[in-house]
């Protein structure tokens, strides 16, 4: 997040400099989704699908970013193309 969701303000810390509204908890969150998304990429890459499917639509739930939707759907449909037993990459 590089703008308030207040304000709109640009942010250059975790308190608006603009409205002073604190979102630390909001880019804690944020850094959360981004890890559980890295995990996810990690386990495709492992082969581990459900895992990386389960991780991937943890991440899209705490912050619906578009990466974090179009990635729940990428491993969905790798996912269905092991299950189908067709060639992967
Ligand atoms: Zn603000």
């Amino acid at each position: 997040m590089d703008r308030c969701p207040q304000c709109r303000g640009k942010l250059r810390s975790t308190i608006c400099g603009r409205c002073g509204a604190d979102l630390s908890l909001v880019l804690n969150i944020e850094t959360q989704a981004k890890t559980l998304a890295q995990h996810a990429v990690q386990n495709l890459l492992d082969g581990n699908y459900d895992k990386a499917k389960h991780l991937a639509s943890q991440a899209k739930a705490l912050h619906a970013a578009p990466f974090h939707q179009a990635l729940e759907g990428f491993i969905k449909s790798r996912k269905d193309m092991a299950d189908r037993d067709e060639p992967g990459w």
